[in-house]
């Protein structure tokens, strides 16, 4: 399992076994909250692209009954920087009405994405609306937005692996770290 470091990364900022870790207490604090729950009624919402790794573990730890479903946004271009706008690429499928939903993000950056996700979901009348995201920057918020579950709070610099991406790149690195100034100055 020890892929070599590529030579874009600058420091692993969340290896491996930390993540494996924090992703198994967390789902075990969600499983512990949503006990009891009907299998119709809870739907975790992965927010595309980068929370597909994050989601898959989690849900695949988890020890209640509950359903996948994703949503795909994008505020950001190819770039490592935000535009504020968020826009929806592909919207989800299961009926959110009366259910419970959890929404599952890999990052908390300005806080733009999940205003927005509160306000699209919060309209569908769900019994209950929560989030779950791996990471926070909370040096950068812009929009202040309650997080029920958090994995890490990270310092302000862009970071990838663990289904997160530099131009679509990165993704599939097993740790989470930051990248060398070059890769962006290219
Ligand atoms: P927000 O809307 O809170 O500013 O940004 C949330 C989204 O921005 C995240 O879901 C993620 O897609 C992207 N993002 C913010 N910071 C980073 C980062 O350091 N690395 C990567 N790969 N994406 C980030
Ligand atoms: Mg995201």
């Amino acid at each position: 399992m020890s892929n070599p470091i590529p030579d874009s990364i600058e420091r692993v900022i969340l290896d491996e076994a930390t993540i494996e870790k924090r992703v198994e207490e967390l789902a075990t604090q969600i499983s512990k909250d949503y006990a009891g729950m009907h299998n119709e009624d809870f739907i975790l919402v992965g927010v595309l692209k980068g929370s597909f790794i994050f989601l898959a573990d989690l849900a695949r730890r988890l020890t209640v009954p509950h359903r996948v479903d994703f949503i795909a946004l994008s505020s950001y271009a190819d770039k490592a920087e935000t535009t504020g706008s968020v826009r929806l690429i592909m919207d989800t499928r299961a009926d959110m009405a009366g259910r419970h939903v959890l929404i599952v993000e890999d990052i908390l950056d300005t806080g733009y994405t999940l205003d927005y996700l509160y306000r699209l979901f919060g309209a569908r009348k769900p019994a209950s609306l929560r989030t779950c995201t791996l990471l926070t920057k909370p040096d950068m918020r812009k929009i202040e937005v309650p997080v029920d579950y958090l994995g890490f709070e990270i310092p302000n610099v862009w970071v990838v692996g663990y289904g997160l991406d530099f131009a679509d790149r990165f993704r599939t690195l097993p740790y989470i770290a930051s990248l060398k100034p070059r890769v962006y100055e290219k």
